[in-house]
């Protein structure tokens, strides 16, 4: 087979396959898009990308993206640390901030186990959500994974691993419509999902 696309043009496209539902189709049409029509976009693409790249690291504490050392949720002493919420990406901790309905803090997963792989845990920061907890004032861990398939999955490797700790856990009520992603939910149906959330387990008293 003869390929005429010039090797620059093709190792794009293949740079552009590592976004998310991007095919090889849709790369060729970015990369087309991108060196006809944005060339001065593409630079500042490229340079958004580098910045973001040197600059954007996960918070010590929870988990999400940010730069610097803590998120402005953690380093925030107002919020009540007794509550952590679970979630699975920082989208999730925008939409739960938007509702309003949270006043805690947040440990962001940065994935989910997708149980038609084999339950693999290696795709959520277990370990880190483990030293998290050695060191807080938590009392109450909210799961607040999609429900969906891999939420699912992700909210009972969960729960099995607090099973042996001493918090009270709880997770998001159905409000949510099946299949739901907390991503695609309304502000109310949200606050609602915390606020008749589901008790999985009481917490238990320390001596
Ligand atoms: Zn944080």
């Amino acid at each position: 087979m003869m390929n005429k696309q010039p090797d620059a043009f093709a190792r794009l496209t293949n740079a552009l396959k590592v976004l998310p539902n991007v095919g090889p189709k849709s790369a060729q049409r970015m990369a087309h898009h991108l060196l006809q029509h944005k060339r001065k976009e593409a630079q500042e693409l490229v340079d958004a990308l580098q910045h973001a790249l040197k600059q954007v690291s996960h918070c010590a504490q929870c988990n999400t993206f940010c730069e610097g050392e803590l998120c402005s949720i953690c380093s925030d002493s107002t919020r009540d640390a007794r509550r952590l919420m679970v979630v699975h990406m920082p989208a999730d901790v925008s939409n739960m901030e938007t509702a309003n309905c949270h006043d805690g803090l947040y440990f962001v997963l940065m994935g989910q186990i997708n149980p038609a792989q084999g339950m693999d845990i290696s795709a959520i920061a277990l370990d880190k959500l483990v030293g998290r907890l050695q060191q807080s004032e938590v009392e109450e861990i909210i799961i607040a994974t999609n429900h969906t398939a891999e939420g699912d999955a992700t909210a009972y490797v969960l729960a099995e691993l607090f099973k042996t700790l001493p918090y009270r856990v709880s997770r998001l009520a159905k409000g949510i419509p099946l299949g739901g992603e907390l991503e695609y939910v309304d502000a109310g149906t949200l606050a609602q999902a915390v606020y008749e959330r589901r008790l999985l387990k009481e917490h238990e008293q320390t001596e």
